[in-house]
């Protein structure tokens, strides 16, 4: 039995076994020219006929593993998919691309439904989506009687196990489909990170000798920051502010609450305030929750403010922002919940507001659902060790993105990640720590262990508050002895100082006390010295933009995503389905000139080019001669920490591989990075990684094998240049027009 386990590296090679048809097919249908590193070994298990298991976070491609097998092999594949939302999206998506799809609706008209089936039984539908209970009705294979069924598709196969979060009982059956379509493989695919799960997965679909990738669970377009919470509102109105465009346009974003009163207040707030947002919880009625969620989808809200209940099913790919008022519950929720930012791979914001009285209320909240649920004992222990971990995390000033990477098991090798608050600089160590923490400390002392940590702050600040009077608590000796520093300052420091088991929260009644932990008396006697944090979140304050790691015009983008709203409204489906946000920014970065150039944008295939290209076109046009700006541009990156780094090697002209050991990273994200910079222009010499002569040879092999793909480049050569210098001779080719497309072809 053999099961091939692999993290995703460097695809090139690995996708040699995928025909060069499939990739024209990809080219031609959804107008990308590469796939990703996991995609890639999903696609050839499907097209090997192979069983496979994806495991990619949300975000990372799942759906085209399944589709663009679908449609080069012809067929009808048929997709298990839990939710109609989800299903809608995908059908809708498919059509936008030309890809005949459908999906089994038990609410259509008896008129629909047969036509559906004229449909399948003209063999002429590619994809076939079904919820799990109608699969396993038995009826269900005759539906497909004369068409092949090369493959099973089970999204979000995580349902599968009860481990899981969303667990759907007729999952489990699933593996009788096999009896009735003995031919096809099965693939199935999950965003979950846990081995549980996984395994779980794997036995109850029985999948035989699968293949099965796992990719990396970092997201690096996510920036991370965990903020302490101030005020929830300000702090929500800043960050949603901060995301408007110029011309007032808002941006997608979910906050997410601990309850539904929470939801409620804070949504009532915002409303009044004059933003568009609505409300989403268990509590309303189911069509009130479509409402919301279908207003959020069409963008005709941006943003939600919901709890937990809010997320599977939402496919929105351009949300720019998800904030946590509350902490949330677990790492995989939290995972889970900013993995909503972001999917379409540009820019995205994930704010956590931190607050320790969150954390007791959370703790209360499991408590009490395990008293009225009389749940084990091992679940709320399991339910509040969790919680811990979560708290964990916000506590330690360690690199969100390599901290989360390594929760879920894998390795980060990246030292700076560039986009959280850590690595961005927002967290400093304070000088004066250790007089700080003791003189917190004494006067916790001072004042008997008896207050809460608004008395203590009112204390130290030298408040001369009401409360303060009535106790005559100005006498104390520590009375104004943090003068000068703000309440929010020292609430953090308090929190961290708890977190550090300096000091310890005892509940009196209902009110909690704050006393000193078990960790005290070594700060009070000097022995140890305490690190407190100052969260400036400065780097928050810059500006978001851009969007995509290359720059583009935003005035264009913003006419462009106009006129998407509106092409979206009459077509009756999501803007994000129309075309994404990360194909319209590209175009706003290259502002080509004639529709052939729109081939050269990632994400544009053959027929939405036909359907929209002259509109684009036309747009960019305009927009150019109005502004008098040039058009077909050059993609060109802004430097950042991480950029720069490469930058200054390049310079130095050393190998790829002495790059790729000093940054730890692969030789293939080198090349990446070094195209980019000689496409931009700013490295004009690449004799240092690719001779003359291998130019020659690379140039004359595209000339004879066409520019599109690698491969056949690469055998045109004999095999003798590797993909790393192919791809820097092809980006150094002189005779490259700016849009990526060689000269007069
Ligand atoms: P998931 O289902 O894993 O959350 P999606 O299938 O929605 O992810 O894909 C996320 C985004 O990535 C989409 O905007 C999609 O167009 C884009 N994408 C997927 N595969 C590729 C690829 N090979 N090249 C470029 N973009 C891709
Ligand atoms: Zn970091």
């Amino acid at each position: 039995m053999s099961t091939t386990i692999s993290v995703a590296a460097d695809s090139s090679l690995k996708s040699a076994a995928i025909p060069d048809r499939f990739f024209q097919m990809l080219q031609e249908v959804w107008g990308f020219s590469e796939l990703r590193d996991s995609q890639g070994q999903a696609v050839e298990a499907a097209l090997s006929g192979r069983d496979a298991l994806v495991v990619m976070p949300t975000g990372g491609g799942k759906s085209l593993c399944y589709q663009s097998p679908a449609v080069y092999r012809g067929g009808c594949t048929i997709v298990i998919s839990p939710l109609i939302a989800l299903m809608k999206d995908q059908v809708d998506s498919l059509h936008q691309v030309g890809v005949p799809a459908a999906r089994w609706d038990s609410n259509a008209s008896g008129q629909e439904k047969r036509e559906l089936l004229e449909q399948l039984r003209q063999q002429r539908i590619r994809l076939f989506f079904a919820s799990p209970e109608r699969a396993l009705q038995d009826d269900f294979a005759s539906l497909f009687k004369g068409n092949k069924v090369p493959m099973i598709a089970i999204d979000e196969a995580h349902c599968v196990s009860q481990w899981g979060h969303d667990f759907r009982p007729e999952y489990r059956q699933l593996s009788q489909l096999r009896k009735h379509f003995p031919e096809a493989s099965v693939m199935a695919l999950t965003a979950t990170a846990t081995q549980k799960v996984r395994d779980d997965i794997l036995q109850q679909l029985q999948l035989r000798s699968p293949s099965i990738s796992v990719s990396s669970f970092d997201r690096p377009n996510l920036t991370y920051r965990i903020l302490p919470q101030v005020d929830v509102l300000a702090q929500c109105k800043e960050i949603i502010d901060r995301h408007k465009s110029s011309s007032g346009h808002s941006a997608g974003g979910i906050i997410y609450c601990m309850r539904r009163l929470d939801v409620d207040q804070l949504a009532d707030s915002l409303s009044q305030a004059g933003y568009s947002v609505v409300p989403y919880h268990a509590g309303l009625t189911p069509q009130q929750r479509h409402q919301a969620q279908d207003a959020f989808v069409k963008e005709k809200v941006q943003v939600v403010v919901a709890t937990v209940a809010f997320g599977m099913g939402i496919d929105r790919s351009n949300v720019r922002f998800v904030i946590h008022a509350s902490v949330p519950k677990s790492m995989e929720h939290y995972q889970q919940e900013t993995g909503r930012a972001g999917r379409d791979g540009l820019r995205a914001e994930c704010t956590l507001l931190f607050s320790n009285r969150d954390v007791h209320s959370m703790r209360k909240l499991l408590n009490n659902s395990a008293d009225q649920s009389s749940a084990s004992k091992d679940w709320l222990e399991s339910q509040l060790n969790q919680l811990e971990l979560m708290v964990g995390f916000c506590k330690l000033p360690i690199c969100r993105h390599r901290n989360i990477v390594e929760y879920f098991g894998q390795s980060y090798s990246t030292e700076n990640c560039g986009a959280c608050d850590v690595c961005l600089g927002d967290l400093d160590v304070v000088t004066e720590s250790k007089v700080i923490a003791q003189k917190i400390l004494s006067c916790v002392h001072r004042m008997g262990e008896r207050f809460g940590t608004n008395a203590i702050i009112d204390v130290l600040l030298g408040s001369n508050s009401r409360d303060v009077q009535r106790r005559g608590h100005e006498s104390l000796s520590t009375f104004g002895i943090l003068k000068g520093h703000t309440r929010v300052e020292l609430k953090d420091w308090i929190e961290q100082m708890i977190h550090a088991k300096l000091l310890m929260v005892v509940q009196d009644g209902n009110y909690p006390l704050l006393k000193l932990g078990s960790q005290a008396k070594s700060v009070l006697f000097g022995n140890h010295i305490p690190k407190l944090i100052r969260t400036t979140g400065a780097s928050a304050q810059e500006s978001i933009k851009p969007l995509a790691r290359f720059l583009y015009d935003t005035t264009l983008l913003e006419r462009l995503l106009e006129w998407r709203q509106e092409a979206a409204d009459q077509e009756k489906v999501a803007p994000y389905v129309l075309l994404s946000d990360t194909v319209l920014a590209e175009i706003a970065a290259r502002r080509p000139s004639k529709i052939d150039r729109l081939s050269g944008v990632a994400g544009m295939g053959a027929k939405q080019i036909a359907q929209h290209g002259q509109a684009i076109i036309g747009m960019v046009e305009s927009h150019c001669s109005l502004k008098s700006i040039p058009m077909d541009q050059p993609l060109q990156f802004p430097s950042s920490p991480v950029r720069d780094s490469y930058g200054v090697r390049f310079k130095e002209r050393k190998s790829l591989e002495q790059i790729a050991s000093e940054l730890h990273v692969v030789e293939s994200t080198v090349t990446k990075y070094l195209v980019e910079h000689i496409l931009e222009g700013s490295v004009k010499d690449v004799s240092a990684w690719v001779s003359e002569s291998e130019i020659q040879k690379v140039i004359a092999a595209a000339n004879k094998v066409g520019y599109g793909r690698l491969i056949p480049i690469y055998e045109a050569c004999n095999s003798q240049i590797d993909y790393n210098k192919i791809k820097i001779a092809l980006a150094f080719q002189p005779a490259l027009s700016p849009s990526g497309q060689p000269k007069g072809s």
